[in-house]
């Protein structure tokens, strides 16, 4: 690309390698300008490094990296968000955690909340704002997925308390109304990980890891120690897989919670399952 390349050039050749939309959000993110600025004003020139740093990024969307991440954030529940390769890249399902979450938080008075595993701390931050009257803590043990998740509680005015540490490891023995999280679970080597830019993101935020196992470590851990973190009558809502939601039912159910339930998302697919522990001897 030349020093002389102007907007709507970069646009049209860009767009031979890439989808069209991608190059247009690429070059409104390296050249600071808005779509109908685009439209508008086609033959504006590009700078030597507007022109070097937009080859860059054409050629790492051509070779597969999430757009998101190339531009550093991704829109979720309304509200942009901070994203790198430290943390996932917000998925739509998970709104319907964070709409489970909410309308059960609502109904409380100054109900505790816990995401657990927060990643960019999408959840935390919605919830945090669709409840005000709640207390929010959110827990990772990536401290790089915990910068990220503190630029976005800032970013967006949420009061969120962050603590890094193993899943409940930084909660002592705190208790929560409600416990929630969207866990890795998709299962170790499932072909779906090498595809559609997931290689590109944190593993240990996709997969448990397990290698032959079902995907649900994280969810075993998070159901077993619940009901120490839980106040009485406290729910546990946790996103899963697509073909995890009788599992994952089975766990809660041994486990003891009541009202066990799965929840569909904009897809139809059993995505959020959980349930309360009313009625549960409180554990030590
Ligand atoms: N739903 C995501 C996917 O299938 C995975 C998210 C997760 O592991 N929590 O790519």
């Amino acid at each position: 690309m030349t020093p002389s390349t102007c907007l709507g050039d970069a646009w049209r050749q860009a767009a031979r390698r890439i989808e069209r939309l991608d190059a247009r959000l690429l070059l409104e993110h390296v050249c600071g300008c808005t779509h109908a600025e685009l439209i508008a004003h086609p033959e504006r020139a590009m700078s030597e490094a507007q022109a070097a740093h937009f080859e860059e990024l054409v050629s790492r969307r051509a070779a597969g990296e999430p757009l998101a991440y190339l531009v550093g954030s991704a829109w979720f529940g309304g509200l942009e968000f901070v994203v790198n390769p430290a943390v996932l890249i917000p998925r739509p399902e998970t709104e319907l955690l964070v709409d489970l979450a909410a309308r059960r938080a609502q109904g409380l008075d100054k109900p505790r909340i816990v995401d657990l595993g927060t990643g960019s701390g999408i959840v935390a931050v919605l919830l945090a704002r669709r409840c005000p009257q709640a207390g929010v803590t959110a827990t990772d043990i990536s401290a790089a997925a915990l910068d990220v998740a503190r630029a976005n509680a800032a970013r967006h005015g949420a009061a969120v308390r962050f603590l890094e540490g193993d899943w409940y490891a930084p909660l002592g023995d705190e208790r929560f109304d409600l416990i929630v999280s969207n866990p890795p679970y998709v299962v170790d080597g499932d072909p779906h990980l090498a595809l559609n830019g997931l290689p590109f993101e944190p593993p240990q935020a996709l997969s448990d890891g397990v290698k032959g196992g079902d995907g649900l470590a994280c969810i075993r851990r998070l159901v077993a120690a619940a009901s120490r973190h839980l106040e009485p009558d406290g729910w546990l809502l946790m996103e899963h897989g697509y073909n995890q939601a009788l599992a994952v039912r089975e766990l809660l159910s041994e486990a003891g919670f009541r009202e066990v339930a799965s929840w569909r998302d904009g897809a139809g697919i059993e995505r959020v399952s959980g349930g309360h522990v009313s009625l549960m001897r409180a554990e030590a």
